[in-house]
């Protein structure tokens, strides 16, 4: 299967990683849209919201859990910061590989501004 994000998880795709466990890997963006800004994704391939299976609500939890801990790390847990999920063509999905965004380091604008 030809997934970026997939090849991050196996590292034949570099990647500047905060951290990874069992579940899941959090690494910085190429394009960072804030001064922090991290995906965190799941290690099974999931390609998006609409894909998460019964099954993997336990994984799901993972990721939040480290979107948690990435924001600790990163020093924006104070600060505050936004979780961002794009799903599909309309939500402006690019990657075909579930993620979450962490994003902070800066006052964001607001979500109406698209
Ligand atoms: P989406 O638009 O699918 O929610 O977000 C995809 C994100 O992945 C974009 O913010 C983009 O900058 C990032 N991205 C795409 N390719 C790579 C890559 O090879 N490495 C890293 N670290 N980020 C990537
Ligand atoms: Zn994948």
């Amino acid at each position: 299967m030809d997934c970026i994000f997939c090849k991050i998880v196996e590292g034949t795709i570099p990647s500047k990683k905060v951290l990874e466990n069992e579940h899941v890997v959090a690494f910085h963006d190429i394009q960072p849209a804030a001064p922090v800004h991290v995906l965190v994704i799941p290690k099974k391939h999931i390609a998006s919201m609409n894909d998460v299976g019964q099954d993997d609500w336990g994984l799901m939890g993972e990721v939040l859990r480290a979107a948690q801990q990435v924001a600790q790390e990163t020093g924006i847990a104070e600060s505050g910061y936004r979780l961002v999920n794009n799903c599909g063509a309309e939500g402006g999905q690019v990657v075909y590989h579930l993620h979450v965004h962490v994003m902070g380091g800066e006052k964001l604008g607001p979500l109406n501004s698209k």
